[in-house]
């Protein structure tokens, strides 16, 4: 009697405790994050002591590649697993179609509690999560005002005091200790503006750097020969693009309160005094440009990093993080003076690397290092295995669960296709796309009808390209089928997608 009790018991018991072990998901993203400043990866301009942690307790991913370097892009492909001539959002600007399938609606429907907390940045409201809390667009780095949903169901905007990255620190915070549904597994959404441009620093970092030099990259002096026209064309040199604004040689942000405004005039007002003393030219000038770009996108990388440290203290305090998949990762990554440039887009290594660290406790083997390719095509097909989901078969990544577990399938890729389109826009970045097998890759600006072919090896801050090089005959011509199969196994069209026309705006009277 009591042995058919107990089974009894058992099978009672049997589905709420599966569905309590699903793991939780904390997603952690920021914008603009080159994997070049996390100290896992060799950085040797900065330390990150939270990311390093994710590092050592998980696995760190070499070749995390962007399907399109561009912020709203990239997260377009997060949630749908697509690619963006597929999910419709292939530049920034545009409205991302919130009615087609995404990961986090077939997460919520599967009995996870779901949150997006922080920049989301497509233009149209989250849809999908239990719980939305995001900055208006871009999203200033001070005193936000940010999207929700009020008691009533309505969505409100609401204006907040302090340093956004701290902000939505709090507010993911407080999702996870008092507003999510418990009885349920999470996926939280932790996205922060920061270190998007123009890279405003916290109160706490503004002097951070002072006195120091920090080390140039190799390629800053970069005179483009060795590449096609494009390379040539583009606006988005440290010597010659970046802004008064960008530099802090202007007023300020315009949104600082009182003692704000005090605290940043207190740090920069001294430094740009001396700077204007110093009347630099020429070659010192660009090298002084680059000091003060690189300390204040790095300044706000330090906030980032503190705020994760306190998301992780209370993962541990709280007893949480045995059971919950910590995700660090960036939209793209991002040039530090590299090829002298600021910004992204391009198919080269350092912005089409994006950071991806990943912690499973019990899972993940400590201290691991993957190096096969992997991309944001993949994220949402690995959140829905990690939580036991059927994998739409539209989607078009690959769950990379196996790879956590140190198992890398047989059949897993061996090419990466990459296209980005946003020609004319911003930075004058020529349209192209192009395949990388992680040592050789080759890239086509169809515009220009202009291609570059590199060798990773031999060449690894790809400066010359042996594109029609004879020694490099079969591995151009074997790359040039890979990209053909891949534009056919994604469906790319011949033809670009075309923005939809652009509403008129409503006459002033
Ligand atoms: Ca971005």
């Amino acid at each position: 009697m009591k042995r058919i009790f107990f089974f009894l018991l058992g099978l009672l018991l049997l589905p709420s405790l599966s569905a309590a072990q699903r793991p939780n998901i904390l997603f952690v993203f920021t914008d603009d994050h080159a994997a070049h400043a996390i100290s896992a990866y060799g950085s040797k301009i900065n330390t990150t002591p939270h990311m390093d942690r994710l590092a050592k307790e998980g696995m760190l991913f070499e070749k995390c590649y962007v399907s399109n370097s561009i912020c709203g892009p990239s997260r377009a492909v997060i949630l749908t697993g697509k690619y963006n001539h597929l999910n419709g959002y292939f530049r920034n600007g545009l409205t991302f179609d919130g009615a087609q399938m995404t990961f986090p609606k077939l997460l919520g429907k599967a009995g996870y509690a779901t949150a997006m907390i922080g920049k989301w940045h497509l233009k149209s409201t989250p849809t999908g999560f239990d719980y939305f809390d995001v900055l208006v667009g871009q999203g200033p780095y001070y005193n936000p005002p940010m999207k929700t949903t009020n008691a009533d169901g309505n969505v409100v905007t609401v204006k907040h005091t302090g340093y956004t990255t701290d902000i939505i620190t709090d507010k993911a915070l407080a999702w996870l200790k008092n507003d999510r549904d418990t009885s349920k597994p999470f996926m939280l959404m932790y996205q922060h503006k920061a270190p998007h441009r123009n890279w405003q620093p916290g109160p706490k970092y503004l002097n951070m750097f002072d006195g120091e030099t920090i080390p140039e990259p190799e390629t800053l002096w970069d005179d483009y020969e060795g590449r096609t026209s494009a390379a040539h064309k583009q606006a988005m040199t440290v010597a010659r693009h970046l802004s008064p604004n960008d530099l802090k040689l202007n007023a300020g942000p315009n949104n600082l309160n009182a003692a704000q405004k005090k605290i940043w005039d207190a740090a920069y007002g001294p430094k740009n005094e001396a700077f204007r003393k110093a009347n630099l030219q020429g070659r010192e000038l660009v090298k002084w440009k680059y000091q003060r770009y690189i300390k204040d996108y790095l300044r706000c990388v330090q906030s980032v990093d503190d705020n994760l440290g306190r998301v992780l203290d209370y993962l541990d305090a709280s007893g949480l993080a045995k059971n919950t998949i910590v995700i660090y990762s960036s939209d793209q990554g991002w040039y530090l003076g590299d090829h002298g440039w600021y910004d992204k887009r391009w198919m080269y290594e350092e912005s089409l690397i994006m950071p991806l660290l990943v912690r499973w406790p019990d899972v993940i083997k400590p201290g691991s290092r993957n190096t096969d390719i992997v991309s944001n095509l993949d994220f949402a097909e690995t959140f829905l295995d990690i939580a036991g989901v059927k994998i739409p078969a539209a989607m078009q990544g690959h769950s990379i669960l196996p790879l956590l577990k140190g198992r890398t399938p047989k059949d897993w890729r061996t090419h990466f296709y990459y296209h980005y389109y946003e020609f004319p826009g911003a930075h004058s970045v020529a349209r192209h796309y192009g395949v990388t097998n992680g040592r050789h890759k080759l890239i086509y600006f169809y515009q220009n009808d202009e291609w570059e072919l590199f060798d990773l090896g031999k060449d690894p801050n790809e400066l010359t390209s042996v594109y029609g090089n004879s020694d490099y005959k079969k591995v151009q011509s074997d790359l040039l089928a890979q990209l053909k199969r891949l534009r056919a196994q994604y469906k790319v069209p011949e033809q670009d997608p075309v923005p939809p026309p652009r509403k008129p705006r409503p006459k002033k009277k």
